[in-house]
């Protein structure tokens, strides 16, 4: 399967300095290089480097109709998005999106083509509580519960635990190797085809660390939010993913 580096600009940038990012991005070959731009620089990127792949950061779980300031995925793939976040901790925290919302947003995503990449992941108060692995598979299972197993074979799914996005403080390697290999036993375990199932890491990735953590055997690539805003980082963790490092 192509391995994914997938940059999450968050709600970062402006026309000037999109386009001074556009300009010094160049495409790494052996992996898929995505960036999740805010809705309103799809237009701007509809003119960027060859083989930089597109996605947005949300998706509303309606086709179409009186849902104000929402975005449907039929508009995302018209603006050529192959890819769209959904669940990201920092909705599910800060907009209260909870788990089958999640689902039903993976759904509309999937309904108009598009691969939604599905966050999952625990607070630190989880992990220390020992109930990192419940917490996932309880998010997961929700996914399933709308998708069902052969869906859910069809989404992206990134481990992002909370509490190392934009910490600086990424999970170690053990850490991300546990939990990759309990998210691809969890699908197995539910009857889904695990092994087509890209699973990215996402927390606090920088060019020091994304070879290590990009070598595991379940990570299949990254999530990568402040990095991904510095062309020289984002394409030098994208090189670590393409095994160029
Ligand atoms: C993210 O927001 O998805 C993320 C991984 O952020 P950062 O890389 O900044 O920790």
């Amino acid at each position: 399967m192509t391995r994914l580096v997938a940059g999450n600009w968050k709600m970062n940038g402006c026309l000037a300095a999109n386009r001074r990012l556009l300009d010094e991005l160049v495409v790494e070959a052996g992996v898929e290089m995505a960036v999740c731009v805010p809705f309103p620089y799809l237009a701007q990127l509809q003119e960027r480097p060859a083989g930089l792949v597109l996605g947005a950061q949300d998706v509303s779980e309606f086709e179409a109709g009186a849902y104000t300031g929402e975005v449907s995925a039929a508009m995302l793939a018209e603006f050529g998005c192959r890819y769209v976040i959904v669940g990201h901790s920092e909705r599910r925290a800060l907009f209260a999106e909870d788990d089958l919302l999640v689902g039903r947003k993976a759904h509309a995503a999937l309904a108009a083509g598009l691969t939604p990449i599905v966050c999952v992941g625990e607070t630190l108060v989880e992990r220390d509580e020992g109930r990192a692995m419940a917490v996932i598979g309880r998010q997961l299972g929700a996914v399933l519960e709308v998708l069902g197993r052969v869906a859910m074979a069809r989404v992206v799914l990134a481990y992002e635990p909370v509490w190392a996005i934009g910490s600086g403080r990424s999970a170690t390697v053990a850490q991300v190797e546990d939990v990759h290999a309990g998210i691809r036993g969890w699908l197995r375990e539910q009857g889904v085809a695990a092994d087509a199932v890209r699973i990215l890491y996402g927390g606090s990735v920088k060019p020091e660390n994304a070879a290590g953590l990009f070598a595991l055997a379940d990570v299949d690539g990254g999530l990568i939010g402040g990095a991904s805003l510095v062309a020289a980082d984002f394409m030098a963790i994208c090189r670590a993913e393409a095994g160029g490092v």
